[in-house]
């Protein structure tokens, strides 16, 4: 498995597969082959989403403004469901692929940072981390002395998404015409609320925050990818902020949550197109609720069990973005899976001596769900919601 550098990346959003990727693929077409007039030829989900992601708009800021984009809808023999081909001279340049999390494959070569952990999956980590009598934190830091620095801003990074997001107001591009509604949900005054509802309302509004802030092209932190980048902030915030979590235990929640990503990033896949929203929503929950077990001092079975909860209970859920944008049913589903990762925690606490699904288990699961899924549900913006929406 990779650096937490390669899993939480810092960029804008609304999408780490169809913006943060594309732009590293076109910052290298740049260094390898000159400034020229180049086209790029998008495939797969990113021909049918790339408008409403943006991936044209961040191809062109990186080769130019005149360079030539061609949405292929009809090739569906493809490498991986993001798949784009760079040209210039009349000649094609090489083959790349966004698969999930800003991660790119180009000419074949996986990004050529190194392998940092040499545990192949969560048991593994686990009996490491017993063997040499380690917490999950501790793991991180064994093979990543440095990565502290690192993490510390990410957490910046997305307390700032958190805050720019209460703050900000209006619409949201894109042609949905989406009001933000995050500081309206964070200012909301209910009456004869219960606390349990006050207290999921103010870890939603810190989740519509970040994905607005999203949304709307800010800046946000890969947790695991854009589209759910608001649900380990909001978690990470609500902990800080309304339960006065010291800093440096967020930042070993981070770390611990990475681990729970990394799994399964090299196991599975972070990737929407690939295996539905369960990749990326679904996996948020589970590094929320493993950071929050890691919060309360659970151990690495109850942290492990509190991720699997998180993961299983999001299996199925399909991806299909309304218009193609990171809005509907994007922005809402970060805040429902927030609180769903601290509901898995709490039945974790309870139940993690009767657990019977490992961690691993479910990543596998997940992705056979993700294969399984009709195309309509991964990204392409031609089944579900994305498919009963019409333009007023
Ligand atoms: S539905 Fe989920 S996977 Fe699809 S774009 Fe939205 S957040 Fe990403």
């Amino acid at each position: 498995m990779k650096s937490l550098r390669e899993l939480y990346k810092i960029g804008r959003g609304p999408s780490s597969s169809h913006t943060i990727g594309p732009q590293r693929i076109a910052e290298y077409a740049l260094r390898q082959y000159g400034r020229q007039a180049f086209r790029v030829e998008l495939f797969g989900s990113l021909a049918l989403t790339g408008k409403g992601h943006g991936t044209d708009r961040v191809l062109k800021e990186v080769l130019g403004p005149d360079t030539e984009i061609v949405y292929n809808t009809q090739q569906t023999e493809l490498l991986h469901p993001n798949q784009l081909k760079v040209y210039a001279g009349g000649r094609e340049l090489f083959t790349a692929l966004s698969v999930g999390g800003g991660s790119v494959v180009i000419d074949g070569q996986v990004d050529a940072s190194p392998e940092v952990y040499p545990e192949a999956n969560f048991a593994h980590i686990a009996a490491f981390a017993a063997a040499h009598g380690l917490s999950l934190p501790g793991y991180v830091r064994h093979y990543e002395p440095d990565i502290y620095p690192h993490l510390e801003t990410v957490w910046q990074t997305m307390k700032d998404s958190v805050t720019r997001g209460l703050e900000a107001t209006g619409t949201l591009n894109g042609g949905l015409a989406l009001e933000r509604k995050a500081k309206a949900l964070f200012c909301a005054n209910t009456k004869f609320e219960l606390s349990v509802m006050r207290e999921n309302r103010k870890l939603s509004a810190y989740a519509l925050a970040v994905a607005e802030e999203n949304a709307g092209n800010g800046v946000v932190v890969t947790a695991p990818t854009c589209g759910a980048a608001g649900i380990l902030p909001a978690v990470l915030y609500y902990m800080y902020k309304d339960c006065n979590v010291p800093e440096e235990d967020i930042l070993d929640a981070l770390a611990t949550a990475g681990v729970v990503g990394n799994v399964v990033k090299q196991n599975a896949s972070i990737s929407g197109a690939e295996c539905g929203c369960q990749a990326e929503v679904g996996v948020a929950c589970a590094m929320a609720a493993a950071a929050l077990a890691q919060i309360y001092g659970l151990d690495v079975t109850a942290i492990e069990c509190s991720a699997e909860i998180a993961l299983e209970h999001n299996l199925g859920l399909t991806c299909d973005p309304v218009l193609g944008l990171v809005q509907i049913p994007c922005i809402e589903r970060n805040a429902m899976a927030a609180i769903k990762a601290v509901n898995a925690v709490m039945l974790a606490k309870s139940l993690e001596s009767k657990h019977k699904i490992s961690f691993d288990e479910i990543v596998e699961v997940m992705y056979e769900t993700g294969k399984d899924m009709n195309s309509g549900y991964r990204e392409t913006a031609t089944g579900g919601l994305a498919k009963v929406y019409h333009r007023p």
